[in-house]
């Protein structure tokens, strides 16, 4: 069986690797770049965050879906399939698994292992259309019939502007319901935002609100920065931001006293007369000038930064375009996995986890479908 696989990240390694062990799969891999699994390497700030021992559909901008594929597929199969091909892991107080080398290259190296004997890469190969003929599709126009395609091809997440013009444009040929990449996992930019905030570092509760509403808010780390706030924090907020239909009048608040809210501050300063024992020194500045609340201190969202800066993106195929094995429903044999697919989590392995286990599902339906389809084909 002739299997094309479109992009060499992580569903399409992950993909590979467990056809690989097939036998009769005659594997394909076509890369628009010059390397595979980029974003894997860049993952977890190059230690890789590949999984989550806690998945749940809440994480996730579709929970149904999300609780549909955890009845096949969990935390646990994809360790386990990790674990058969010879990596280690480690788990952190959050739950958050990494390769014990808390190296990226590890994880790449470990699905790499051996797969240029099994499978053909075409590197620096972008797939620029996928045409059909009798059950066969074939890739770019060239001469190889393959019975079978797994689009793989990500979002344009962290891709400069360059790079990603055009990077699906493949997928215009496909009557498919789309919907439209943004940024998620991204820094906000911030309205009325005083630039000496930046490099401050520090802890706080962070809440995002939409016209004084709470919609989420979480306690962690953020980094200020020239126009805008950014952190693991921020990232989640900016997952909950995205889902919002309507994103006018949004704003962050952060409450300074993350690990003692009910801290009595105007207390504090009868005492000591200011607030330097309690502040980051470039956040007593701004108390010193503006005398602002520090337990609700808000700005106005301007805009989440652009997509070079997200780590995912919001959008892609519509999840009612496939099954439940990530076969189009409208193109027999042709699958569609990992980020292209309109699911995206929040930060903490959550994506990653959702990239293997769409490529070990489809990966168990091609294993066990050797049987042609009869349904319809591409224009
Ligand atoms: C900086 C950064 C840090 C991240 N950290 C984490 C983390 O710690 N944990 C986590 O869970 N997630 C993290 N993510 C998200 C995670 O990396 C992605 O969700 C995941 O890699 C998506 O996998 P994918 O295979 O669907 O897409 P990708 O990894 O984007 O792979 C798609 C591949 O297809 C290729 N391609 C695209 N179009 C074509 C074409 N037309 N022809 C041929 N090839 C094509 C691309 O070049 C690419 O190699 C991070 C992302 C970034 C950018």
């Amino acid at each position: 069986m002739n299997i094309a696989v479109v992009g060499a990240g992580a569903a399409g390694l992950f993909l590979s690797r467990l056809l690989s062990e097939t036998k009769n799969c005659n594997i394909h891999i076509y890369e628009r770049t010059g390397k595979p699994g980029y974003k894997v390497k860049a993952s977890g700030g190059g230690k890789a965050n590949i999984l989550n021992t806690h998945i749940s559909g809440e994480c996730y901008n579709n929970a149904a879906f999300i609780a549909n594929l955890l009845s096949r597929v969990n935390y646990q199969t994809i360790r386990d399939e990790f674990e058969k091909m010879g990596l280690k892991m480690s788990v952190d107080e959050e739950n958050r698994v990494y390769p014990s080398t808390f190296f990226s290259q590890t994880v790449l190296d470990v699905l790499l292992n051996d797969l240029s004997d099994r499978v053909q890469f075409h590197y620096n190969t972008e797939v620029q259309q996928i045409s059909s003929k009798g059950r066969h599709y074939y890739i770019n126009e060239e001469a190889t019939a393959f019975d079978t395609v797994v689009l793989a091809s990500g979002s344009p997440a962290g891709m400069i502007a360059k790079n990603r013009k055009h990077f699906d444009r493949y997928l215009t040929d496909f009557k498919l319901q789309r919907k439209d990449f943004q940024a998620s996992l991204v820094g906000f930019k911030l309205e009325d935002y005083p630039i000496f905030l930046s490099g401050c570092r520090c802890k706080a509760i962070c809440s995002l609100y939409q016209k004084g509403k709470l919609i989420y808010q979480e306690n962690g780390e953020v980094t200020f920065k020239d126009d805008g706030v950014s952190g693991i924090v921020i990232l989640n907020l900016s997952a909950y931001y995205n889902r919002l239909k309507d994103k006018r009048n949004c704003s962050i608040g952060f409450n300074f006293m993350y690990d003692d809210p009910d801290y009595d501050v105007d207390e504090h300063l009868r005492k000591h007369h200011n607030l330097c024992g309690l502040l980051h020194p470039k956040l007593n500045r701004l108390y010193e000038r503006k005398q602002c609340n520090i337990k609700d201190l808000r700005f106005k969202i301007k805009d989440t930064y652009e997509l070079e800066f997200a780590q995912v993106c919001t959008g892609g195929i519509a999840v009612e375009e496939i099954n439940d094995d990530f076969e189009l429903k409208k193109y027999p044999n042709i699958y569609a996995i990992g980020e292209m697919i309109d699911i995206d989590g929040i930060c903490g392995g959550y994506n990653l986890f959702f990239a293997w286990a769409s490529a070990y599902l489809c990966a168990q339906s091609i294993i066990h479908s050797c049987v042609p389809s009869a349904r319809g084909v591409l224009p």
